[in-house]
């Protein structure tokens, strides 16, 4: 891909994050407690995540495999920074979800799939061909340190919260139930939150354009889709507590 191309597709990744943000507004991602009928055939939710993650830990794989950066260790870094994220979001959290209650369309696994493919192949392309080989002397640089840090901080709120939503039913119930404990205090969506302070630290850490636009783009889904959940939680439970907000203490 040439830089002009890839600049081009940068480009394209944002206008369509603004696209995703506008309808949004008016439509809500139909999974989970927003599935609804007209969006054709369903498979189990622990399958599908698996299926429509799995580009996430492969694809930068075999980019960083077919580059020229194997002795660069800041590119083994982005890569291990990435992957210890995916290997988990792809097999040790669907593994982990309450088996056979859960299920998604698959037109919005497929969407899934194929957005993942390609952001994750233009991120993977950015790191490991055309950004800068970075080198070892970046792995001192305080920019990287903060953004592993941030980056740290974030998932592990966000793998601590979707713990508290998974322990919210028992085995086999669909249900929903009001979340309490850790920073459900605040917002109602602090698993999102996490996984949004997660990738600024990727972002920062890798001082990749891409990255940027792949943290743009989470924002551009999951803030959304907070405002949503929140909405639905007050309407749903009347005595949701007043004081929590969607997805940033005492602002959103
Ligand atoms: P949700 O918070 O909507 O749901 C997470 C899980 O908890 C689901 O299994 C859900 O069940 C269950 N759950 C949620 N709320 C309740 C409740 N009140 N009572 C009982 N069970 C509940 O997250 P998503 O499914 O949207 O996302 C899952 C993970 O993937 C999150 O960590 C998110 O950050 C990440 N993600 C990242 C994106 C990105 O762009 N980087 C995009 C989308 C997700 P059910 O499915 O039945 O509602």
């Amino acid at each position: 891909m040439s830089p002009d191309t890839f600049r081009l597709a940068l480009g394209a990744w944002l206008a369509l994050s603004v696209l995703v943000v506008l309808s949004l507004q008016v439509n809500v991602a139909p999974y989970g407690r927003h599935t609804r009928p007209g969006w054709g055939p369903t498979l189990p939710a622990r399958a599908a995540w698996i299926l429509m993650e799995l580009p996430a830990v492969v694809v930068p794989a075999v980019v960083f495999a077919a580059s020229d950066r194997h002795a660069d260790p800041s590119a083994w870094a982005a890569l291990a920074l990435w992957e210890a994220h995916y290997l988990h979001r792809t097999l040790v959290y669907p593994l982990r979800m309450r088996p056979g209650a859960q299920v998604m369309p698959l037109s919005v696994m497929m969407m899934a799939l194929v957005t993942n493919l390609v952001f994750d192949g233009l991120v993977a392309w950015d790191l490991f061909h055309a950004g800068p080989a970075r080198g070892e002397a970046w792995l001192s640089e305080p920019r990287f340190w903060l953004g592993t840090a941030i980056f740290a901080v974030g998932m592990v709120t966000n793998r601590v919260h979707d713990g508290i939503l998974r322990a919210l039913r028992r085995p086999g119930e669909r249900g929903y139930h009001v979340p309490e404990g850790g920073l459900f205090r605040w917002v109602s969506a602090p698993n999102y939150l996490g996984e949004l302070v997660g990738w600024t630290g990727f972002a920062l850490a890798t001082a990749s354009p891409a990255a940027w636009c792949f943290l743009a783009w989470s924002a551009a889904n999951l803030a959304p889709r907070a405002v949503q959940h929140h909405r639905w939680y007050q309407r749903t439970f009347p005595d949701y507590p007043p004081e929590r907000r969607a997805l940033v203490p005492w602002l959103l």
